[in-house]
């Protein structure tokens, strides 16, 4: 039985899809008006081992991340703007040309952490129509109202009139009303609004902005909430299963989700709301003002004044998932030095596993040890339905290493388990480490690549042999052989042999 912690009740819960069977998962996900940092690695990675275990258990899971790529302006303490049209216009790039470029590099960022592609991709531009249907509903419903092209939600009266019901106005975030009409500063539009704390569903394009609709109030761009209320709604249902972004989306962002979809589709959204803690540098919040913001890609070349070497994306994945979601993480260059140590011992562990022959005795020789084993190995299931306690698989794995070392140096007989034991044991290193965790062996690239660089280097040799340039071929052929390389030349080409 699968329990999360719902972030709206702020207690576990039992997960019951709506629907038997399936699982509908929406994540918000990049602004890509720049470049992915480390920050945004931990929803993604959380979220992709929600995507993997509900998966593995059974789920037929339909998984929804949305791609920001206009619109997205920030409303608290800040001007509103565009992103994607400031930042196109600094970058002197059509905004499709950015979108383009950094949504290439969030998905080469997703691939190098190995998370599985979600199952719909839908993007904010995409789905003009949808938010402004939505927008008209929420209008028609008195909820709305429109001032100089602009359209924003009334969020006094949402709530004043649902602060009796099971979905009072701040019941996510813990916020009142009242605060946020004292704190909020001077803002553009601000003199719009009929309260300080209404949002804008569409805003008015002034006449430099290059990315404009046409709509019923006349050209302008939607504002951020709308567009995962309307995409979510349209590929999973007026009210679906899980939400989930990092902590710092609950206000003002899900907040105003769960108010616009509530008035537009008459019920709450979302049946469970789950939220990742943030990760912290070297104990401060990641911020420009800090300037510990590190992108991925200085991440992994170790291009950063805070690195004090590149680090393996498999190493942040392991190091992230170290922790339980809802914990804070605190990224040092020391703690993920042991985590990437931590990561070889385990992975060791687990390719000597694979290689290890059991005798096939059915009764196990040790059976204290044999008990232990299953113990740990059955816990592990029972961690990832407590809220995804990947910290405590983990944990258990590291258990389980020692016995596989043993093992293999002769200290614990090779029939100390049993055959169904041992079985177990190989599929719960399986299970849990490459397809739930999402894991895999830190040289696999490394092999890749020199492949790609050989193949490539046999062709230009092919080349010049071709020319009769043979000073050249003969030169290739023998620098690799110097390398434990060997080129032989057969009838259907070249092939090549390694020696150890
Ligand atoms: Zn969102």
């Amino acid at each position: 039985m699968l329990h999360l912690h719902n972030s709206y009740t702020r207690q576990k819960e039992q997960f019951e899809p709506i629907v038997p069977g399936y699982a509908g998962l929406y994540v918000c996900g990049p602004t890509v008006s720049g470049e992915s940092h480390l920050g945004h690695a931990r929803p993604y990675i959380t979220f992709d081992v929600v995507n993997r275990y509900l998966t593995y258990l059974g789920y037929k899971v339909r998984y929804v991340r949305n791609i920001t790529d206009a619109g997205h302006f920030e409303e608290e303490g800040r001007v509103a703007e565009d992103k994607v049209s400031t930042k196109a216009q600094l970058e002197k790039m059509e905004p499709m040309e950015l979108v383009h470029k950094y949504t290439n590099l969030f998905h080469w960022g997703m691939r190098l952490f190995n998370c599985v592609d979600p199952s719909i991709e839908p993007t904010a531009t995409g789905h003009i129509i949808e938010q402004i249907n939505m927008i008209e509903t929420i209008m028609a419903k008195g909820y709305a109202y429109e001032v100089n092209g602009s359209v924003y939600f009334d969020v006094k009266k949402y709530a004043d009139e649902f602060a009796n019901t099971p979905n009072p106005y701040g019941k996510l975030s813990g916020r009142i009303l009242e605060d946020q009409l004292e704190t909020t500063r001077e803002l553009d539009g601000q003199d719009e609004k009929r309260n300080k704390a209404d949002f804008a569903l569409w805003k008015n394009a002034p006449p430099q902005h290059i990315m404009r609709w046409k709509s019923p109030w006349g050209e302008g761009f939607p504002g951020w909430h709308i567009e995962c209320s309307a995409m979510s709604s349209k590929y999973l249902g007026e009210t679906f299963d899980i939400h989930g972004g990092g902590m710092d989306l609950q206000f003002p962002h899900h907040e105003s989700e769960i108010a616009q979809s509530t008035i537009a589709h008459g019920h709450a959204p979302v049946r469970y709301w789950m939220h990742n803690n943030m990760i912290t540098i070297n104990g401060k919040k990641m911020g420009k003002s800090y300037n510990n913001v590190i992108k991925l890609t200085e991440l992994f070349s170790g291009n950063h004044p805070l690195l004090e070497q590149p680090y393996h994306p498999m190493v942040v994945r392991f190091y992230i998932l170290q922790t339980h979601y809802r914990s804070t993480l605190d990224f040092s260059n020391e703690a993920l030095q042991a985590s990437e140590r931590a990561f070889r011992r385990l992975w060791d562990a687990y390719e000597i596993l694979n290689k290890l022959q059991h005798p096939a005795n059915e009764t196990a020789g040790d059976a204290a040890l044999d008990k232990q084993v299953v113990e740990w190995c059955h816990q592990c299931t029972e961690f990832m339905n407590d809220d995804f306690n990947t910290a405590k698989v983990i944990a258990n794995l590291f258990e389980l290493a020692p016995v596989i070392n043993g093992i293999k140096g002769g200290q614990i007989k090779a029939d100390a388990l049993s055959s169904g034991t041992f079985i177990l044991l190989k599929n719960t290193y399986k299970d849990f480490l490459e397809d739930i965790l999402g894991m895999k062996a830190l040289q696999v690239e490394q092999s890749n690549k020199l492949d790609t660089v050989l193949s490539l280097l046999i062709e230009i040799r092919g080349d010049a042999k071709k020319r009769k340039d043979f000073a050249t071929s003969d030169q290739i052929r023998n620098k690799l052989a110097e390398t434990g390389v060997l080129l032989k030349d057969e009838k259907d080409g070249t092939v090549s042999y390694t020696i150890e």
